[in-house]
């Protein structure tokens, strides 16, 4: 009859160190601890089962069994009452195992005898690894406390066959049981680059060092004291009046509250304690059980309360480790290469980028603003990587093939080697294409096209010389407002502005005002929930809404170009009349600098986005009323497509190669060559050469793009003949193909137009 006294566990896993600190054989440890449990428990069988190769689970060791079936007797990873433990990841506590439906007789075991039985899963990192059971020949339901303590046990033992300390870890077969094999995930990439680094764990999952505890009482203190830090923490979030939350974002961290104050929480903390955990180990033992039950319920209201409860989890372990405010960015090593599950653009910003080469992310689209910051900072990106923030460790050598869409994570030796030829080579090609750096961009057949960069840094400057491009054709000037933690001063603003415009030298700058909303929200600012933020309040409609806003920045703008041309572009308009009303407020910004006699730029440009389909059917008149026009295709076939360009589960799902899409660009084209005025297309299209062939063929002859993409698109220009590219392209407007990416390249290749 089992029983167990209330120091049992905590003596158990005293003993238990001692047999991990002998020096013996593997399985000789094993054969020890299972007999130490089985004492300890009073239970009359002990046995430990782990996953291998081939999803099996083998008898590693017992105590009560019949020796001959150790390393002898295999199960099916769903087969039997071990198999139910390790397929739910939970516990099994029956009186009577022999008559449970889930039981499976394995004869060489010699269990007949034995009723009652209890097994519970060894559990790290949300992965199981094994089964550690016990059986009683009386039929009797183990005592919650056995459970607890057992699965304490259990959690010492995942994490010693964790460090392969037990048998050699390389016999797992699965690559997600085993946290130090090398895994290599497939995912898109975002923003070309090698990169060979360091992981970085945006959420760091924190490493729980010690998990025994020396005295319980104090290790409860400490639990007790962390969680009151959380929980002071959590409330200074709401209060601050720095965040000034509103809306959805104090909603969300108001349910967070109420997750770090649920007592159930703190007691479940506590019990593993108890049983003689240290707090951290504590915190991760709930914790693994709660990420478990999530995974197997597959709730997608649960799994992102889950992701709340991991964040809880983790700041708890960084209180205990002494360290609750420090921001993850500050020690963090040279190349290194941050994983995430998902980020938003101003937190990458928060980084900066003298350290960071890369970029994993489990969630972003290729436009999304996440992306674009990426590509700016010059990281190689690759996302839609399911799984990957799970099993990256801080400091984990990683590999990312922004190219290729690959990630390599504890790569061997020799594939470093094989990504750093690779970057070399890369580096090569740059090298090559910077030689085209003073050359024109013009086809065989003599047409100039003009290339520009994108821009939102100051940093991006420096590549305005290195990529030889004739000018800023978007600089996102939103991003210099999203970095910092207020709203920068007018001063601020105009030492910015300057400091590009001077950076740019005799090279034009189109500052285009800015585009807020959307996925791009200042961390400080009241933002109201919005069901469907794309489409919302965004961009233009908060300059006419909030005139203030726009008159100080032009404000700024107006005092940095002085004597200079000023290029101003106004994101999202709809309609002229929304255009116009922009305008009047720039004029009265301009009338304004006059009447005080301040200094003013020579000329002052004003352009529209043409990012809304409907500004598509007033181009003749758009055109009219502004200087240029410049098309965002990444917004604009978001809603000409109707998908989410922050979401990878629809963003690719149309090609910007097909006919619908380059039937729309022709029109626009056609209606914007009626009128005089500049067209250009500053989405991320413009620098993939394939689609810039399209867009040229079509009759675009201005294109704005990311720096490192201008050595392509010119090496493009250069190979192609603009007549036989425009007939080819028009005619393929008719077709009925979903993509006409293959037959563009399969042209392409024929003509010997240069697509790298
Ligand atoms: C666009 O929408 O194409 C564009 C260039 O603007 P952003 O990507 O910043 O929204
Ligand atoms: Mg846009």
């Amino acid at each position: 009859m089992p029983a167990l006294t209330a120091s049992g566990p905590r003596t158990l896993l005293r003993r238990l160190r001692e047999i991990m600190a002998e020096k013996i054989s593997a399985q000789h440890r094993l054969d020890k601890l299972v007999s130490l449990i089985a004492t300890n428990m009073v239970a009359e069988v002990c046995s430990i089962y782990l996953r291998r190769a081939g999803k099996y689970l083998e008898l590693f060791a017992t105590e009560g069994l019949n020796p001959a079936a150790v390393h002898n007797t295999r199960m099916k990873e769903s087969e039997g009452l071990v198999g139910l433990v390790a397929t739910m990841a939970e516990p099994v506590n029956l009186s009577d195992a022999p008559s449970d439906p889930h039981f499976s007789y394995r004869p060489e075991t010699g269990e007949d005898p034995y009723k009652s039985f209890l097994g519970v899963p060894v559990v790290r990192g949300g992965q199981v690894f094994g089964v550690l059971t016990v059986q009683n020949r009386a039929a009797v339901l183990y005592s919650e406390e056995e459970v607890e303590a057992l699965q304490t046990v259990a959690m010492v033992l995942a994490e010693v066959v964790a460090q392969g300390g037990l048998f050699n870890i390389a016999e797992l077969d699965e690559p997600e049981l085993r946290p130090d094999r090398p895994r290599t995930f497939k995912g898109e990439g975002l923003s070309e680059g090698v990169a060979v680094g360091r992981v970085v764990l945006h959420e760091p999952r924190v490493k729980v060092e010690r998990m025994i505890a020396d005295n319980p009482q104090e290790e409860l203190k400490r639990l007790d004291d962390a969680i009151a830090k959380l929980r002071e923490n959590v409330d200074g979030m709401l209060d601050s009046s720095e965040l000034d939350l509103t809306g959805e974002s104090r909603e969300v961290i108001e349910a967070y509250r109420l997750f770090a104050y649920d007592q159930g929480w703190r007691q479940r903390m506590r019990e593993a304690v108890r049983t003689g955990l240290t707090a951290e180990a504590g915190v991760e033992r709930v914790q693994d059980e709660m990420r478990l039950r999530v995974q197997r319920l597959g709730d997608p209201v649960l799994r992102e309360r889950a992701h709340d409860l991991d964040d809880l989890a983790r700041r708890l372990l960084r209180h205990l480790a002494g360290d609750g405010d420090k921001h993850p960015a500050e020690d963090m090593p040279d190349h290194a290469v941050l994983v995430a599950r998902a980020m938003g653009p101003a937190e990458l910003l928060d980084y900066g980028r003298d350290k960071l080469v890369g970029l994993v992310l489990e969630d972003a689209a290729a436009t999304s603003h996440v992306a674009i910051v990426a590509r700016s900072m010059g990281l190689a990106l690759v996302s839609t990587v399911d799984g990957v923030s799970d099993s990256a460790r801080a400091g984990d050598t990683v590999v990312v093939d922004g190219e290729a869409g690959e990630v390599h994570l504890r790569p061997p030796r020799s594939v470093v080697k094989t990504y750093v030829a690779k970057r070399e080579l890369r580096a090569h090609r740059v090298a090559a294409f910077a030689q085209l750096r003073e050359m024109p961009a013009v086809t065989r057949d003599g047409v100039h096209i003009k290339l520009m960069m994108n821009a939102g840094l100051l940093l991006d400057m420096a590549h305005l010389k290195e990529s030889g491009a004739d000018g800023v054709g978007l600089f996102r000037t939103e991003l210099q407002f999203m970095i910092g933690e207020t709203m920068p001063r007018l001063a601020d603003q105009v030492e910015f502005y300057r400091a590009v415009i001077e950076a740019a030298g005799d090279k034009p700058v189109v500052f285009r005002s800015l585009d807020l909303g959307g996925d791009k929200v200042l961390p400080y600012a009241r933002w109201e929930r919005e069901a469907n933020p794309a489409l919302g309040w965004r961009a233009i409609r908060i300059a006419l809404d909030r005139p203030a806003l726009l008159r100080y920045q032009v404000r700024a703008l107006l005092q940095a170009a002085q004597g200079r041309v000023l290029n101003i572009l106004l994101p999202m308009v709809t309609h002229v009349a929304e255009f116009n009303e922009a305008r009047a407020l720039i004029d009265r910004e301009t009338e304004r600098a006059r009447l005080l006699q301040l200094p003013q730029p020579k000329q002052i440009r004003v352009g529209a986005m043409l990012e809304v389909p409907a500004l598509a059917f007033m181009l003749p008149q758009i055109m009219r009323s502004a200087d240029f026009v410049s098309i965002g295709s990444n917004d604009l076939f978001q809603f000409v497509f109707a998908v989410d360009r922050t979401n990878p589960r629809v963003s690719r799902r149309y090609d910007a190669l097909n006919p619908p899409a380059l039937t729309l660009i022709r029109l626009i084209v056609k209606s914007a060559s009626e009128s005089p005025g500049d067209l250009s297309l500053c989405g991320e299209m413009a620098g993939k050469p394939l689609d810039a062939m399209a867009l040229i063929g079509l009759g675009l002859r201005t294109l704005s793009m990311q720096p490192a993409n201008i050595g392509p698109v010119k090496a493009m220009i250069q190979s192609l003949d603009l007549r036989e590219v425009s007939q080819f392209v028009d005619k393929l407007c008719d077709r009925t193909d979903g993509s006409l990416r293959t037959r563009l390249a399969a042209f392409a290749a024929e003509r010997g137009i240069v697509i790298k």
